[in-house]
C-alpha cells in the first residue's frame, strides 16, 4: 500500500467503469485522486470529481488551474474518458464520427496540453493514455473509434519523444473487452465470439486494465516509454 503516497493523480472518465475503479485502486495506495468526468456522482469520499467536458479546453483549463491551485502539482494525467458510436462505414454519419474524435482524440489533446506545462515545470510526470485493441487491429462498424484509438497510440509516440527528456513518460494502454457500460449494447452471441478468440477465455474486468494504469504511473515503470501495453487476454481478432 502507499505505492503513490501523496502523488496527485487526474483520471479523465473516472466516474464509471474502468476509470472509476481506477480512481478506487489509486486512492487506496494514497494517491490524491481528481476524477474529470461529465458526469459528478460521487466515487468516494476521498477522490476529487469534476464536471469537465474534456472535448472542451477551455473547460479542461479551468479544471487544471484549480488542481494545481489545490495540490500544487499533477504528477499523473490519466486520459481514460472515450465513447463509442458504432455504425459500419457506409451507413456512419458525420455527427457519429465527429463526436467520437472529438472525445476519444481531441480529449486526449485537451487534457495533455493542459497538464504537461505544469509536469514540466516539476520535470515529473506520467501520462497514460487508454487506446484499443480496435486501435491496433481495427472492428467491424468503428471506423470512428479504430480512427481515434490508433491517433492515441501516434500521439503518445510523438508525446514520448517530446516530454521524455523533461522527466515526463508517456505510454498507451490498449484494452481488449472489458465489461463496462461501453459492452453493454453489445449483443450475446458477439460476446461468445470475442470470448472464444480470447485464450484467456473470459472478457477484461476495469481491475485488469486499472492495475497496469498502476504499474505505469509508479516507479517501477520509470524506463517505460512510448509502449503500448496490451490489456487482451491475448486476443487475436
Ligand atoms: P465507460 O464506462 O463508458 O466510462 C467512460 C467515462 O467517460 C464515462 O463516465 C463517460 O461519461 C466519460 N466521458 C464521456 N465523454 C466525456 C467527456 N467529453 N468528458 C469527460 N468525460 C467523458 O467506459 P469504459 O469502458 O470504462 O472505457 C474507459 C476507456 O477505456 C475508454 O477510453 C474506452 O474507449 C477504453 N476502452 C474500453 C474498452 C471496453 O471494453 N470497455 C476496451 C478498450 C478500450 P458518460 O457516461 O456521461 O458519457
Amino acid at each position: 500500500m502507499g505505492f503513490l503516497k501523496d502523488k496527485v493523480v487526474v483520471i479523465t472518465g473516472g466516474a464509471s467503469g474502468i476509470g472509476r475503479v481506477s480512481a478506487k485502486i489509486f486512492g487506496a495506495e494514497n494517491a490524491n485522486v481528481i476524477v474529470w468526468d461529465l458526469k459528478t456522482e460521487k466515487v468516494s469520499d476521498e477522490i476529487h470529481i469534476y464536471n469537465v467536458d474534456v472535448r472542451n479546453s477551455d473547460s479542461v483549463q479551468e479544471a487544471t488551474r484549480i488542481a494545481i491551485e489545490k495540490f500544487g502539482q499533477i504528477d499523473v494525467l490519466i486520459n481514460n474518458a472515450g465513447i463509442t458510436q458504432d455504425a459500419s462505414l457506409l451507413k456512419m454519419s458525420d455527427q457519429q464520427w465527429r463526436d467520437v474524435l472529438d472525445v476519444n482524440l481531441t480529449g486526449v489533446f485537451n487534457c495533455t496540453k493542459s497538464v504537461a506545462p505544469h509536469m514540466i515545470e516539476e520535470k515529473f510526470g506520467r501520462i497514460i493514455n487508454t487506446s484499443s485493441v480496435v486501435g491496433l487491429y481495427g472492428n467491424y462498424g468503428q471506423t470512428n473509434y479504430a480512427a481515434s484509438k490508433a491517433g492515441v497510440i501516434g500521439m503518445t509516440k510523438v508525446w514520448a519523444r517530446e516530454l521524455a527528456p523533461k522527466g515526463i513518460t508517456v505510454n498507451a494502454v490498449a484494452p481488449g473487452f472489458i465489461s463496462t457500460n461501453m459492452m453493454k449494447t453489445i449483443p450475446k452471441k458477439i460476446l461468445d465470439t470475442i470470448i472464444e478468440k480470447t485464450p484467456v477465455g473470459r472478457l477484461g474486468i476495469p481491475e485488469d486494465v486499472a492495475n497496469v494504469y498502476l504499474f505505469l504511473a509508479s516507479e517501477k515503470a520509470s524506463f517505460i516509454n512510448g509502449a503500448v501495453i496490451s490489456v487482451d487476454g491475448g486476443y487475436v481478432g
